[in-house]
């Protein structure tokens, strides 16, 4: 299956099994908008929880608030939302279809990289052992070719994005003949700026009325309460603010699923330092965020970070955590180093004093700040893009299982009557009491055991216990791991903590 198709089966996989609806799907949906179904919302919760407690809860200097989506409109004209959160927008003439010039660039870059890669893997494969790739890479013809395409194209991409050169745009898709993918041709509009805020109005009447937008971003929610938690917190730096909540984009492209969507959930950490500290808390939390990544063992070959060369006007520093999606390797996370430039301005615009003071050097300074920033709905993607698998088994059968890590997945046991009958429900029912109150469990009795099997898999479920005659004599029942598939015979009081062991979360934030 190539990763195209992989991505397909599993948007279909999320539907079929209540993790992720598209929005208002009797009215033939709503672009870029999607709903969590059942088995998502257990999902994304257990990720929220995850870095909810592995901020809040391992930092004694870290605490969380939740603030409203609307705010007072000139929190966007101080964070620059107003004049700056733009992208630049183009049109296809003969498609109709509109694109971010920026992404087609991106992509087109991204061609050229994937064509030196392939000349070097023709390499590996004619030289075999013997095989230099720096080598290799430093005196091919065709990928030196490629490379100064690569460079010349790169170079003037970074000077039209720092110059916010919108004709300059255009000139590099129309010189290299960057084609629209739908119509083919390179028959373009000019590149034009696109505000992504969301607007609306609040206000009874119509004169009364103020523009207000939808967040696009939790973190000003975090910077107008910074003085607010400060105080009452008694908090001294460094120390952070985390928060969780949605956030609105009018994005351009709309596609690639919960990738990108208009309406979205950030799970965002902002920490206050003193100036001149902030590299070195930009290298920490790059190493902590990617620790937080890799501990759920979904493999750490599939992460890496990407350095901006290009820096947004607020930031002195900054990375993405990229995973490799069934799409390639895309943003998950971000991590700026923003100096004082947000609450700095927000004490322009409000004309209240945003400082610290400092007892012991008796200061009063604005204090800069390391944000980390990661999409739930990203993180969602990830996980089930890693964990689908289609298993060919030993007997013939073949099965879909989604491998989610345990502490994540939405729902941790499924209790199984072997029949309907002879008292086994009632047993099971039993069972169900018994874990409840510790583990989300699903009650399951129609169809045969090998089915429910499979049903529980393909949502992801670590165990499933299954409740049999003999049960009724021996108070035991037999748990079928759902990776190895294997079963064994356990009794009914020590359920608890074998699911225990495995799914707690704690075990997780343990080797954080
Ligand atoms: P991109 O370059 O992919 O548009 P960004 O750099 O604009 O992302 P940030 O503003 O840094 O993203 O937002 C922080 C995080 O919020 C991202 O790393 C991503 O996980 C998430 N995010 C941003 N936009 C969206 C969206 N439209 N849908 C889902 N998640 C999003």
């Amino acid at each position: 299956m190539t990763q195209d198709e992989l991505f397909k089966v599993l948007v279909a996989h999320c539907k079929e099994y209540g993790f992720i609806f598209p929005s208002s799907e009797i009215y033939d949906g709503l672009a870029a908008v999607y709903d969590y179904g059942q088995m998502g919302v257990e999902l994304k919760n257990n990720i929220k929880q995850y870095w909810w407690n592995a901020m809040t809860r391992l930092n004694e200097n870290i605490v969380g608030i939740d603030s409203c989506i609307f705010m007072h409109p000139r929190i966007w004209e101080a964070s620059g939302h107003v004049g700056a959160f733009n992208d630049p927008l183009i049109d296809n003439k003969d498609s109709k279809k509109r694109y971010r010039a920026d992404v087609l660039i991106e992509e087109f870059l991204a061609k050229i990289e994937e064509k030196m890669n392939k000349e070097v893997e023709k390499g590996r494969k004619r030289f075999g052992e013997a095989f230099d790739e720096d080598q290799f890479r430093a005196t091919n013809p065709n990928v030196l070719r490629e490379k100064a395409k690569f460079d010349a194209v790169h170079s003037r991409f970074v000077e039209v994005q720092e110059a916010g050169d919108l004709a300059g745009y255009k000139q590099i898709i129309v010189d290299n003949n960057i084609v629209c993918p739908i119509s083919g041709t390179c028959n373009w509009t000019d590149v034009r700026q696109f505000n992504l805020m969301f607007s609306t109005s609040m206000g009874s009447t119509a004169e009364g009325a103020n523009t207000i937008y939808l967040r696009p971003e939790t973190a000003q929610g975090i910077f107008v309460n910074y003085l607010n938690v400060q105080k009452t917190g008694r908090m001294k730096l460094p120390f952070g603010i985390a928060q969780i909540g949605k956030a609105f984009r009018n994005e351009i492209v709309a596609r690639q699923f919960v990738f990108r969507m208009r309406e979205f959930e950030q799970m965002e950490m902002q920490f206050f330092i003193k100036p001149g500290t902030e590299l070195e808390w930009f290298a920490k939390w790059k190493e902590n965020r990617m620790k937080w990544h890799v501990n759920l063992g979904m493999g750490a070959e599939n992460y890496r970070f990407h350095d901006h060369e290009k820096l947004a006007h607020y930031a002195n520093a900054a990375t993405d955590i990229e995973f490799c999606f069934p799409f390639g390797f895309k943003e998950l996370e971000g991590i700026h180093s923003r100096t004082d430039w947000d609450l700095g301005n927000h004490q322009k615009f409000s004309g209240r004093k945003i400082q610290y003071f400092d007892n012991e050097t008796s200061e009063a300074f604005t204090p800069y700040v390391v944000e980390t920033s990661i999409g739930v709905d990203r993180m969602v993607l990830a996980v089930l893009s890693h964990s689908y698998k289609e298993e060919q088994l030993e007997n013939g059968e073949s099965r879909v299982v989604l491998s989610i890590p345990a502490p994540l997945a939405p729902v941790k046991a499924a209790v199984l009557p072997l029949v309907k009958k002879d008292g086994l429900p009632e047993l099971a029912q039993e069972v169900m009491d018994e874990l409840k109150f510790d583990f989300n469990c699903q009650y399951e009795e129609k169809d045969s055991i090998g089915k429910r099997y499979r049903r529980q898999d393909a949502i992801g479920t670590p165990f499933c216990i299954t409740v049999d005659h003999e049960s009724l004599v021996d108070r035991c029942v037999t748990v079928r791991d759902r990776d190895t598939m294997q079963q064994e015979r356990v009794p009914i009081g020590e359920l608890r903590s074998l699911i225990d062991k495995r799914v707690n979360l704690n075990n997780l934030l343990r080797n954080l």
